[in-house]
């Protein structure tokens, strides 16, 4: 099945609003084992929407339009459909009502030109909209499938998930020959450094193999077309052990983990307590570390010691450490992750200091240096990075190596715990 995605808002192409839809739904088709052959973003300009779309409905199988199902009249997309496949627009009964009781929940009455949104095209199957206005809509004609979305992503994710997903599951399950797709994340080594271990693995033809380096992370995607099912599962086990082996525990997870979902599962599962104290990373791994709900099983809270005297006065750093090796050092940081471990009373204390840069940084400490402690019950380790590019990535790379550390300890705890 041939995909593609039809992002429609003048506001795309004024650089007024980021198009996070054709992305979220890239990713939810692409998991599906939906291969997405093109986007493309059009203004409100009825020609030019029009064109698009017949273009579209010539070389693709399913085609997700986003936005232009609002009430105004610049918005036009399932007007325009209905036009293109000579279908009428009929007012759909159950459609008038939720938008009515929507804006009755409000304590509202619904504007005349709201009406509009529950025209559908003829014979097309409607997708309800609990978080807004405008129903969305499938239409097939002949082989083809054309899904008409709203365009603001609190509207369309939920009408996507409860609505078309379970649609384009049942199309999926038919197709054996779908494409798989997998991805590996770790943390620890480049594009270049990975492919020295697996280059030879790449050169393969299925599963085609390839590197993005994101967010401070590198993703491995893996990809198989046209194999069945159980074949391709197969052929993914078998490369993905292989990987493995060779890249250690610089594989933190796949797929949908996350390096955080993965030390907070860790966390609540040994049943431990954490505390962090910041420095050059403002909060940024408390932050992380409290991006799901349930956190506050395991993080007690962090200190963002920035100055030197909160690491004196909150932290207890000694004085002589700073004077003599500085507030980014391997003893502050040690210092760091000890003090908040016994100022919170909880189980491990990390800590990162260092030189986030573009400024500061000299010879014997350059932009990048950053030391992360980490403190716990058999005693405190302060380990040395440098890492390289501008101040947002130097510190998303503190917060990914504090993390990936934890991650790693637990596990070897684990391990040791379960040999005992
Ligand atoms: P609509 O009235 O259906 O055209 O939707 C308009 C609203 O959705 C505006 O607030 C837009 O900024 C937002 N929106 C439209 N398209 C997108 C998109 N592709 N990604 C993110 N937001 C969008
Ligand atoms: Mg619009």
């Amino acid at each position: 099945m041939k995909a593609e995605i039809i992002s429609t808002g003048t506001e795309l192409l004024l650089g007024q609003t980021l198009n996070t839809s054709a992305f979220y739904l890239t990713e939810q088709l692409s998991s599906l084992g939906i291969e997405v052959d093109y986007h493309t973003t059009v203004g409100d300009n009825p020609e030019r929407l029009k064109n698009v779309i017949r273009q579209a409905i010539e070389r693709s199988d399913l085609i997700i339009t986003t936005g232009g199902t609002g009430p105004t009249k610049d918005d036009l997309a399932k007007e325009l459909v209905a036009q293109i496949l000579n279908l009428d627009l009929v007012l759909d009964r159950n459609s008038l009502e939720a938008i009515k009781a929507f804006f009755a929940g409000r304590n509202a009455e619904m504007p005349r030109s709201n009406e509009k949104q529950a025209y559908i095209p003829q014979g097309a199957k409607i997708l309800p909209n609990p978080a807004g206005t405008a129903p969305g809509a499938i239409v097939t004609n002949q082989n083809k499938k054309i899904v008409i979305l709203p365009g603001p992503p609190s509207e369309l994710e939920p009408m996507f998930t409860n609505y078309l997903l379970p649609e384009l599951k049942s199309l999926t399950q038919k197709d054996s020959h779908r494409m798989q797709v997998r991805v590996l994340k770790l943390f620890g080594l480049d594009e270049s450094a990975v492919e020295e271990i697996i280059g030879d693995l790449m050169l393969q033809s299925s599963p085609a193999i390839t590197l993005l380096a994101k967010r401070g992370e590198l993703h491995i995607r893996l990809i198989v077309r046209n194999v069945d099912q159980t074949n391709a599962e197969r052929i993914l086990d078998q490369t993905e052990r292989e990987i493995r082996t060779r890249l250690g525990d610089k594989v933190f997870g796949k797929d949908k983990e996350t390096l955080v979902g993965i030390v907070s599962q860790e966390l609540k599962k040994a049943n431990l307590s954490l505390a962090v104290a910041e420095s050059c990373t403002g909060g940024m791994l408390g932050a992380a570390l409290t991006q799901e709900s349930g956190s506050s099983e395991f993080f007690l809270g962090g200190v963002i010691s920035y100055s030197n005297s909160l690491k004196v006065g909150i932290l207890g750093i000694n004085q002589c450490t700073l004077d003599s090796v500085g507030a980014v050092s391997q003893e502050t940081a040690r210092e760091m992750a000890e003090g908040v471990r016994k100022l919170t009373g909880a189980k491990i204390g990390m800590s990162i200091t260092g030189i986030a840069g573009p400024t500061g940084g000299s010879h014997e400490k350059p932009v990048g240096l950053v030391y992360i402690g980490l403190a716990a019950h058999e005693g405190v380790e302060a380990r040395r990075f440098q890492f390289f590019g501008g101040r947002d990535s130097v510190r998303q790379l503190s917060v990914n190596a504090a993390l990936q550390w934890l991650r790693c300890y637990l596990l070897r705890s684990k391990g040791e715990h379960n040999n005992s």
